[in-house]
């Protein structure tokens, strides 16, 4: 089983490369950002909660997404591997991975980081949320989102870097160019 997780800031294009990821190689897309969303337009109670901390750009609780991811996973045993998009984006919730994969007998391969300057992000974003019209893509949002990545996501990176396991990739420039660059990491593991 293959276990990838696509890292970067909010707008580094994870989403994009992990769908192309997922096709290529038969992986489950497991969208942290996407099921919350869904949660939110079935109007559960879980996605009144997520949107509470959402639209003002904080993270979810933890447990909250850890519980989700958990289910999934185990759910999805036959699976030929997972992408992991949008999580783990706290330490918190990198160290509950390795446990959960753990318990299956699996483990992380490999991070895929997104490298991208914080004001092409910001551009990124706010052309997105003019097209699509997600509601946390304004000014006021992104700039938290974005300290959040800084504060609570970066440190991440060196937690998968003293486990070799962290490969940064430059994410400018055609999504066919970065996702080539993906690929010839993927197809060495
Ligand atoms: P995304 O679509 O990945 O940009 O996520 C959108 C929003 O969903 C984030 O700004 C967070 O509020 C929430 N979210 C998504 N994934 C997580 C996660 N792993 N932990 C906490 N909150 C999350």
């Amino acid at each position: 089983m293959l276990n990838v997780i696509i890292f970067g800031a909010p707008g580094s294009g994870k989403g994009t490369q992990s769908a192309k990821i997922a096709e290529k190689y038969g992986l489950m897309h497991l969208s942290t950002g996407d099921i919350l969303r869904n949660e939110i337009k079935s109007e559960t109670e879980l996605g009144r909660l997520a949107d509470s901390y959402m639209s003002n750009g904080h993270l979810v609780p933890d447990k909250l997404v850890i519980d989700i991811l958990d289910r999934l996973v185990g759910n999805n045993r036959d699976a030929k591997g997972f992408i992991y998009d949008g999580f783990p984006r706290t330490l918190a919730q990198g160290e509950a991975l390795d446990k959960m994969l753990e318990k299956h007998g699996e483990r992380v391969n490999a991070v895929i980081s997104l490298e991208v300057e914080e004001e092409e992000l910001i551009e990124r974003l706010l052309e997105r949320g003019r097209i699509s019209g997600r509601k946390d893509d304004n000014r006021e949002t992104i700039e938290s989102r974005l300290k959040v990545y800084q504060n609570q996501t970066v440190p991440l990176k060196e937690f998968y870097r003293n486990q070799g396991k962290l490969i940064e990739i430059e994410g400018v420039g055609s999504i066919e160019l970065i996702f080539s660059s993906i690929e010839n990491e993927i197809d060495r593991l």
